[in-house]
């Protein structure tokens, strides 16, 4: 195993010259990290080159002033198969949110319960002015429908129907898609609209009434951290930028050129192929801020739902109530993560700090910010979407094989699923 503290000691090294061609990765994110740890399965050791300081991809988190901050609002969800396979979520120490919201209108402020998960709160739940009646009765029924869908079932759409369309179809009033589905899926989705994909759609509904959103203890950099500990044969090297892919050969920012048996670029592919059809990938951005609150927010381990359209913030949450571990030393007070509904201009902190004391009512001077992070390449947009394919279907030309979020759907189950079906792909050749 490459220990990731000789990582940087490895990259300002004189690579050593390969005695054999070996199976190359480009790209350290959770795809690549998966390949590589496919081909380890298979008896591999195969090489994986990362253009920056650490393998992690979008998953990266900073500690700050004694905060740990995720680069990005990001939850992790224990239903997605690829990471029942490959994650072990004790090990990760996850802390849950609990299922529901607490929705912000700019009149109310109400928490909304998920019966199906908490049936003590039936009836808080019938009572809340999330939606009507007939809603809460369409959303159970749709509930219990995803759940018995099997995750190919979720995605078998040929229409490309956009979730809106799918939700004004089922019968849902504008009440509930104001207050509860455009404020929470619009914050998964990174797009207010709602026009990505309802299969999506379904399937993440099906995540989360069956499995539970979680934050790991040391922050969602211990999600690529726990993959790339358990290889043992692969030679990772990063600040190791591919330049070029020509035929089997990796071409390096510094000039260099290695062979490889198989390629798997487990990155946007764009860069690399420029030539390729859908190419450049359009991406969805994402604006987070974190502050300090000195009054404490206690017991709110629910996501915040803001449906004020006055406001800049989608959603925000109490980080340190759902996971503590997120404060490094026992200060007091909380740590709250903000989403915003656009990526505004970097002066406007001030006017999220104006709206986040109004949702949370505390008093004025209770606010400090700590950092801000815009994330312009957060989700790869992609439409059709897809839950897998044949792994033959990873193979872009001769040895090449491509991995990545973008290749099925934008998320962290699909990053993994596509890394696997990389792997085993170039274990054909
Ligand atoms: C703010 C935010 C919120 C999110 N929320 C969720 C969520 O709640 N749930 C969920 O399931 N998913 C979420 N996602 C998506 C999830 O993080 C991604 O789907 C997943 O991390 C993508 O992994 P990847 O390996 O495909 O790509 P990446 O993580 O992008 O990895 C690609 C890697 O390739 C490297 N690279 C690029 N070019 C080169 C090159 N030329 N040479 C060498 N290396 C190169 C990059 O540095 C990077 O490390 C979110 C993402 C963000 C950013």
């Amino acid at each position: 195993m490459v220990c990731l503290g000789l990582v940087s000691h490895l990259c300002s090294a004189k690579y050593p010259v390969l005695t054999d061609t070996k199976f190359v990765i480009v790209g350290g994110g959770v795809a690549g990290l998966v390949a590589a740890l496919t081909l380890e399965a298979a008896g591999h050791a195969p090489l994986l080159l990362e253009s920056s300081d650490e393998v992690g991809g979008r998953l990266r988190t900073d500690e700050v002033d004694g905060f740990r901050l995720d680069r990005g609002f990001q939850v992790l969800l224990t239903e997605y198969p690829e990471v029942k396979r490959y994650l072990d979520l004790e090990a990760l120490g996850v802390q849950a949110f609990r299922p529901g919201g607490h929705v912000h209108t700019r009149q109310q402020h109400f928490r909304f319960a998920d019966p199906l998960r908490e049936p003590a709160q039936l009836f808080r739940s019938l009572l809340s002015p999330v939606g009507t009646l007939n809603d809460k009765i369409r959303l159970a029924q749709l509930g219990f429908k995803v759940m018995r869908l099997t995750p190919e079932e979720c995605f078998d759409d040929h229409t490309s129907q956009a979730t809106l369309d799918f939700l004004w179809e089922y019968g849902f009033s504008e009440q509930i898609v104001e207050r509860f589905f455009r404020p929470f899926f619009g914050g998964i989705f990174l797009e207010q609209q709602l026009q990505t994909p309802a299969a999506l759609f379904r399937y993440i509904l099906k995540m989360f009434a069956q499995g539970k959103a979680v934050l790991p203890a040391d922050g969602i950099q211990a999600i690529p951290r726990q993959l790339a500990g358990r290889l043992e044969r692969t030679e990772i090297r990063t600040n190791c930028r591919v330049t070029a892919v020509e035929g089997d050969v990796i071409r390096l920012d510094d000039g260099s050129t290695l062979p490889a048996r198989a390629i798997i670029v487990a990155c946007a592919p764009g860069e690399l192929f420029p030539q390729l059809a859908g190419y450049p990938q359009r991406w969805k951005s994402t604006t987070n801020l974190y502050f300090y609150s000195k009054r404490r927010q206690k017991e709110n381990r629910l996501i915040n739902l803001v449906s004020d359209p006055t406001s800049t913030i989608n959603t925000f949450c109490v980080l340190d109530e759902v996971a503590p571990t997120y404060k490094l030393n026992q200060q007091g007070g909380s740590l709250i993560s903000v989403s915003l509904k656009e990526c505004p201009e970097s002066d406007s902190v001030a006017q999220v700090e104006q709206d986040l004391l109004r949702h949370t009512r505390l008093p004025n001077d209770a606010l400090s910010f700590i950092r801000r992070y815009d994330v312009p390449h957060a989700l790869p947009e992609v439409n059709p979407v897809a839950y897998q394919y044949d792994a033959t279907h990873s193979r872009l030309i001769d040895r090449v094989f491509l991995a990545g979020d973008q290749q099925l759907n934008g998320s962290l189950d699909a990053a993994m699923r596509s890394g696997r079906l990389a792997a085993e792909g170039a274990l054909r050749t």
